[in-house]
């Protein structure tokens, strides 16, 4: 069976040392030593100035929108996991559907400014499939409208743009460290900021309030994460240089690998330095994805619509139409791709879709 992503595992003997540290410390959870020594350690690599490891990347997002106290309605996009939209309305925010970009895949900022009214309060945005947004411009944007700016940044681990990380961008930038991404604590996400201020709160926020053992700064929920996911995390990290280096093979040997297919790939945005996150193909028809998904599935491959449906078709919210995502969301597959796929994985694969969309 081949499956659309496969956590990758460190060698069993990293983690066990680990283990053995936890069990002479007795230090389960709660800032732990290993929590701390990750944090900084995700700093230093990626470079950014705060940042909070929490339990997963939907806290991650609701602790940023709590943090920026956003209200009203928050522009953002319908191309993205539900976590990005189902936050915002957890948080009592309105999300305002803003239509994506085709070629990147990201809200596009062209449309934005038509969608901003005076209790518009926030862009949350997300760097789909590690491709970033367009931030400078979205940047600019909301600094002339007065809104805050989150990006959803679940697929970004590592991606730079112009030589620093897209995680410097927006007031708050959010990580998803699930077992099915490309660096992983198996749960777990992490809030990055460069503001003081906001860092300040967040620390608070996502250990109860608690100021001390019997004070409280404010409101506050249990967004921490354990010594054992932290651990993960450690053992995960020296890697990432090779993990990038293998997805990066492998996703050029695709490219090859699919040359003669009509199919349209992900163009990955000027002055980047791409992750190589995810493997997308645009079909030109739902109905050429439905019949390659068949055949795959019976070879026992099993890609993913990542994202389908179109998020402003949630059935919690009301109808706001974006034709674009619509559209490119019935078109996308995500192909099986992670750390381990093979060549060999890939040549069944891409015979199989020219078997069933060339004849
Ligand atoms: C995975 C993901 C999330 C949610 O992260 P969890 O750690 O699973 O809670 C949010 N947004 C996007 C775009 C994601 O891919």
């Amino acid at each position: 069976m081949i499956n659309v992503t496969k956590a990758y595992l460190p060698p069993l003997e990293e983690y066990i040392e680990y283990l053995k540290g936890i069990w002479e410390r007795v230090h389960l959870t709660n800032h732990g030593p290993l929590v701390i020594e990750l944090e900084q350690r995700l700093k230093d690599y990626l470079g950014v100035k705060h940042l909070f490891f929490v339990n997963n990347g939907t806290i991650a997002l609701q602790i940023a929108i709590k943090a920026l106290d956003l209200k009203g309605k928050v522009i953002t996009t319908p191309f993205s996991y539900v976590a990005t939209t189902s936050s915002l309305v957890w948080e009592n925010c309105e999300p305002i559907f803003v239509d994506i970009e085709p070629d990147y895949l990201c809200l596009n900022p062209d449309l934005i400014e038509h969608a901003i009214t005076s209790d518009t309060s926030a862009i949350l945005a997300t760097h789909v499939y590690g491709n970033l947004c367009d931030v400078e411009v979205i940047e600019e944007i909301a600094r002339r409208n007065n809104l805050k700016v989150i990006y959803d940044a679940a697929h970004a681990f590592g991606v730079k743009y112009k030589n620093t990380s897209v995680l410097n961008f927006g007031d708050i930038s959010t990580l998803s460290f699930h077992a099915t991404k490309i660096f992983h604590t198996v749960e777990g996400g992490a809030i990055v900021t460069n503001s003081d201020e906001l860092a300040d709160k967040i620390s608070y926020m996502r250990n109860f309030g608690h100021n001390g053992q019997e004070a409280f700064w404010g409101v506050g929920i249990n967004g921490k994460n354990s010594e054992f996911h932290a651990a993960m995390g450690l053992c995960v990290l020296p890697q990432f240089a090779n993990i990038l280096r293998s997805r990066k093979d492998m996703y050029e040997y695709y490219i090859n690998a699919l040359q003669e297919v009509n199919l349209k790939l992900l163009t990955i945005r000027n002055n980047t330095d791409y992750n190589y996150a995810y493997f997308p193909v645009i079909f030109s028809s739902e109905e050429d994805l439905l019949q390659v998904r068949k055949t795959l599935n019976e070879a026992n491959i099993f890609p993913r619509r990542y994202f389908y449906p179109s998020l402003n078709n949630l059935p919690y919210l009301t109808y706001q139409a974006t034709p674009i995502a619509e559209e490119l969301s019935k078109k996308v597959l995500c192909l099986p791709f992670h750390t381990e796929i093979t060549m060999e994985e890939i040549n069944q694969i891409t015979s199989l879709i020219k078997k069933t969309i060339l004849c």
